[in-house]
């Protein structure tokens, strides 16, 4: 698991300068939401950073992505939303409250791909699981 006292490292060896505002971007990610929207890093880190504009807490993270050091996950035309966790993984996606819970599978797939799949080639493979978490479904038991 990371941890915040990691964060020069991280920065460092993605041959970034380390920063306040990178290392308060990173240390969200970690600390409170594993996968956050640049708005929401934004709402947390501008009552530390006022004069930070959203522009540059999107093009910081999107910056990010491209080194390697988050993982940009798009559902839909939805916002991205930036993962801490760069391992493959796949997403446990609750549809009442949003959240993201990783989840693991052997890499390759157990399963044949379609013939559908054959001359593809993959560069990617996630899976998105929809439903209810457990939290939305004990407060909408009542
Ligand atoms: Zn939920
Ligand atoms: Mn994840």
């Amino acid at each position: 698991m990371l941890n915040t006292a990691d964060i020069p490292k991280l920065l460092k060896d993605a041959g970034l300068r380390v920063t306040p505002q990178r290392e308060a971007i990173l240390g969200f990610l970690i600390e409170h939401t594993k996968h956050a929207t640049a708005d929401e890093i934004y709402q947390s880190i501008h009552k530390t950073f006022p004069s930070i504009s959203v522009s540059t807490v999107y093009n910081t993270i999107k910056h990010f992505a491209q080194v390697g050091l988050v993982k940009e996950i798009t559902f839909g035309d939805n916002a991205s939303r930036f993962d801490i966790n760069v391992q493959p993984h796949h997403h446990l996606v609750c549809k009442k409250c949003g959240t993201l819970i990783d989840f693991y599978l052997e890499k390759p797939p157990s399963f044949a791909l379609p013939p559908e799949a054959s001359g593809f080639e993959i560069e990617d493979f996630h899976v998105e699981v929809k439903g209810i978490c457990p939290a939305c479904r004990e407060s909408s038991r009542g």
